[in-house]
C-alpha cells in the first residue's frame, strides 16, 4: 500500500467480488458508518483481499478465522461496527464451527460469504458448495456429495438475520448490507460472486429472482417455518440453475450474545478496549495490569 495512492483491485476481470465491494462502499455511509467506526475481518482467499480495497480498519485472518477474530474485535470494542467476510471454502468449510458456533450464540455483527462454489484462490478446487458431480482438479470424476447448504445451516445455528444475494445485483445487495448492519445479532449474507476463471461452469447467477418481490413466492421472513421452507426451495433451486435471492429470515426479539452478557451481568461495564487506553494507562506496564485484572 502506498499512502495517497487507492489500492486496485487484482480480482480477475468479471470476478463477482467486485459486486460485494460495489455493495458495501454504496451501503457503510449510507447507514452513517464512517471509516473510523468500522472494522473489516476478512479470512484466506481471493476475498480475503476485500479489506484491502477500502477506507475502514481492517484484520486479515489465517484461513476460516474471521469469525472469531470478528467477535473477540466486538466484545473488546462494542462500538465497532464489525464487518466479517470470506470465501464459501474459508466460511462454510476451514471455518465451519466458528459459524456454526456464532450464529448460535448470535454474536452481534455482520457475515458476508462469498460464495462462488470453489477455491479460487488455490485455482479451482472444489469447496463445501461445490454441487454434487461438479468436475475439479481435486474432484476429476466429479464430486460425489451433496453440498452444504448454507443458508438452511444458518437458520438451523442460530442465526437471527439470514439473507442471499448475488453480484450481479449490487442494489439489492447493499440495501441487504444496510439491513444486516442495522440488525442487532448475527446477520449473514451468502453472497453469491461468479468466478469466471476456474468456475468452468461459468456460472453468472442470472437471471435471478428475488423472493421478497415476486409474485410468485410467498412467505413471511419472520415466520421460521416459512423462512426454513423458502430455503430449502432457494437452494435446491440453485443446483438446477435458478438463482433465487432476498431476505429469508429476521428475528428481531432474539438478543444478541452482548445482549445477553449484558443481562446477566457478565458484561464489564467498561469495554476492554476503552480500558487500556485512557489517559491514565502506562504502556510499560500493559502486561501486568492485564494479567492482574484476569486473575
Ligand atoms: Fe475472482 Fe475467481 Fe479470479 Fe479469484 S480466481 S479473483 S474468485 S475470478
Amino acid at each position: 500500500y502506498t499512502p495517497g495512492i487507492e489500492p486496485q483491485p487484482t480480482w480477475c476481470p468479471g470476478c463477482g467480488d467486485f459486486g460485494v465491494l460495489k455493495a458495501l462502499k454504496g451501503a457503510l455511509p449510507e447507514v452513517g458508518r464512517t471509516p473510523d467506526e468500522t472494522l473489516t475481518v476478512t479470512g484466506i482467499g481471493c476475498s480475503g483481499k476485500l479489506n484491502s480495497y477500502f477506507n475502514s480498519y481492517g484484520f486479515h485472518t489465517i484461513h476460516g478465522r474471521s469469525l472469531p477474530v470478528a467477535r473477540a474485535a466486538k466484545l473488546a470494542n462494542p462500538g465497532l461496527e464489525v464487518i466479517a467476510a470470506g470465501g464459501d471454502g474459508d466460511g462454510y468449510g476451514i471455518g465451519g464451527n466458528h459459524f456454526m458456533h456464532t450464529a448460535r450464540e448470535n454474536h452481534d455483527f455482520t457475515y458476508i460469504v462469498f460464495n462462488n462454489e470453489i477455491f479460487g484462490l488455490t485455482k479451482g478446487q472444489t469447496s463445501p458448495t461445490s454441487p454434487k458431480g461438479h468436475e475439479s482438479k481435486t474432484q476429476p470424476h466429479g464430486s460425489a456429495k451433496e453440498p452444504v447448504r448454507p443458508l438452511s445451516l444458518s437458520l438451523t445455528s442460530g442465526a437471527s438475520f439470514v439473507a442471499r444475494t448475488a453480484a450481479v445485483n449490487p442494489n439489492q445487495a447493499k440495501e441487504l448490507i444496510k439491513e444486516a448492519i442495522e440488525h442487532d445479532g448475527f446477520a449473514h449474507i451468502d453472497f453469491l460472486t461468479q468466478c469466471p476463471t476456474w468456475n468452468k461452469d461459468a456460472k453468472q447467477y442470472v437471471p435471478y429472482i428475488d423472493v421478497n418481490e415476486s409474485d410468485d413466492y410467498d412467505f413471511d421472513p419472520t415466520n421460521r417455518d416459512e423462512a426454513a421452507e423458502m430455503m430449502r426451495e432457494t437452494e435446491e433451486a440453485l443446483h438446477d440453475g435458478k438463482v433465487l435471492t432476498g431476505k429469508y429470515y429476521v428475528d428481531e426479539d432474539r438478543p444478541s450474545y452482548q445482549q445477553e452478557k449484558q443481562q446477566i451481568g457478565e458484561m464489564p461495564e467498561e469495554p476492554l478496549a476503552e480500558r487500556y487506553f485512557d489517559d491514565s494507562y502506562e504502556w510499560e506496564r500493559s502486561a501486568d495490569m492485564f494479567i492482574d485484572d484476569h486473575k
